[in-house]
């Protein structure tokens, strides 16, 4: 099996099972239509795959193999053992993208993109997916220059690239896990109730819990949230300005970067 289907396989296997734990172990009820959700969400994801496969082909594994071959980025000038090389680009490469997820918050422009993956109006597996294809390829472009100045082994981006996708779609799925389950697991990684509140419509809450992978960076600096204003299933998802699903249709999330209500909102949730 090569990489790309191996990739593809381990996808559809968690997407298939957290969509199906989603039927039976729901954790917070839903106000807008599941089908249609999953009709934009899912469409999205064709197009993002699509465009980011048209500009940049084998994209940050690429990127590996070529900072490898020139001898490029930090670990490629170090001598260390492969698997603790392997550990330590993917703690790293994890910690690059919570910074990522903090300055999209941040900068207002940035904003003005990942305002589509706040405004689903439920949270679920397929939420995992919802990017605005400038966010995605911008990602990449941002996840390329990292990799040439960390220098990581071809194999351990593809490590980090395929846990990323498995976790983006555990976090954001709307499933229940007892909480000693929720306790535990959230001392190491991200769980979907802390994710959740990062898609709380409340201001403090959205600008708090940005890890993907790994819970520690929050914990570590101080962007930790542990419990939202209110109980698990009455948290309000989505952001104050995008309330109904007419607002928040296939078309209208590729053209909402444009749009003046998220410049506004950006500048009213600004980290205090
Ligand atoms: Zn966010
Ligand atoms: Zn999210």
């Amino acid at each position: 099996m090569d990489g790309n289907t191996l990739r593809f396989t381990i996808f559809i296997s968690v997407f298939l099972t957290m969509l199906i734990l989603e039927r039976f172990i729901s954790r917070h009820p839903a106000v807008d239509s599941k089908p249609r959700r999953l009709g934009i969400n899912l469409g999205l994801t064709g197009l993002n795959t699509l465009l980011a496969k048209l500009v940049f082909g084998a994209a940050a594994v690429g990127a590996a193999e070529i900072a490898g071959s020139r001898g490029w980025g930090l670990l490629n000038m170090l001598d260390w053992p492969e698997e603790v090389e392997l550990v330590l680009a993917v703690i790293i490469l994890d910690f690059a993208i919570y910074l990522q997820h903090v300055i999209i918050h941040k900068v207002p422009f940035f904003w003005r993109f990942h305002v589509v993956h706040h405004s689903d109006l439920d949270l679920d597996v397929s939420s995992g997916l919802r990017f605005h294809p400038i966010e995605i390829l911008a990602s990449m472009l941002y996840k390329i220059g990292i990799v040439y100045l960390l220098g990581p082994a071809p194999l351990a981006v593809f490590v980090f690239e395929v846990i990323l996708n498995g976790m983006a779609l555990f976090s954001h799925s709307n499933i229940t896990l007892p909480d000693k389950m929720d306790r535990l697991c959230r001392s190491l990684i991200v769980t979907p109730d802390m994710h959740r509140i990062h898609h709380s419509v409340e201001v403090r809450e959205t600008n708090s819990n940005y890890g993907f992978n790994l819970s520690i960076w929050d914990r570590m600096l101080g962007t930790y949230t542990r419990e939202a204003l209110k109980a698990q299933p009455e948290i309000v998802i989505g952001l104050e300005t995008f309330r109904r699903p007419e607002e928040v249709t296939f078309k209208n999330l590729l053209i909402m970067p444009l749009q003046n209500t998220s410049q506004e909102y950006s500048q009213s949730s600004q980290i205090k």
